[in-house]
């Protein structure tokens, strides 16, 4: 028996639309954005937020930059509000005082997931509109993940809890 690659699959149908969006605040990186903006393709994401002057690479997005709506704002703290107002648990995928950790937290099916600058993480005024804090366990050096791939593990672990939508 060989394992026989298929490319190319129809993608997995969600038995109702992605409750999760994904927040950027402002990245030094159109790359990031850009890995960024494939994953939540991929995810089902329908709806990536970002800051500034973002743009999206379509050569590393892929489908991603057809397929997943980018909205630019000036800052984030506004558009949080508003989608708390709409029912959205606002989690911030940073390293925190009190960040919960990644493997034990049972996400809402209607979350923004906020991702930090890449040097700065998120910012204090940013931090501010946090239900929740979460953290991927980090096992050596560097510090930190990437933040496109903290990004993917995150929206996969979303993935995991709710697999149709
Ligand atoms: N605060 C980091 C730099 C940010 S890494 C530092 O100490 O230098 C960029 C972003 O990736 C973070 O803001 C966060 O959103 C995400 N990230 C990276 N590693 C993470 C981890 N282990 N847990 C949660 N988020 C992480």
């Amino acid at each position: 028996m060989r394992f026989v690659q298929q490319r190319h699959r129809p993608p997995q149908q969600l038995q109702r639309p992605r409750e999760l969006l994904v927040a950027c605040c402002p990245l030094r990186s159109n790359v990031n954005l850009s890995r960024i903006v494939r994953a939540a393709g991929v995810c089902g994401v329908p709806r990536v937020i970002c800051c500034g002057t973002a743009r999206v690479i379509q050569r590393i997005a892929r489908d991603g930059a057809e397929t997943v709506e980018l909205e630019v704002h000036r800052s984030l703290p506004p558009v949080l509000k508003r989608l708390r107002e709409q029912g959205y648990q606002i989690v911030g995928l940073e390293q925190t005082d009190r960040s919960e950790c990644l493997y034990q937290f049972r996400f809402q099916r209607r979350t923004v997931l906020v991702l930090g600058n890449e040097r700065q993480g998120i910012p204090e005024e940013v931090c501010r509109w946090l239900d929740r804090a979460v953290e991927i366990p980090v096992y050596g050096l560097p510090y930190s993940h990437n933040v496109a791939t903290a990004a993917a593990i995150a929206m996969y672990e979303y993935c995991r809890q709710f697999p149709l939508g």
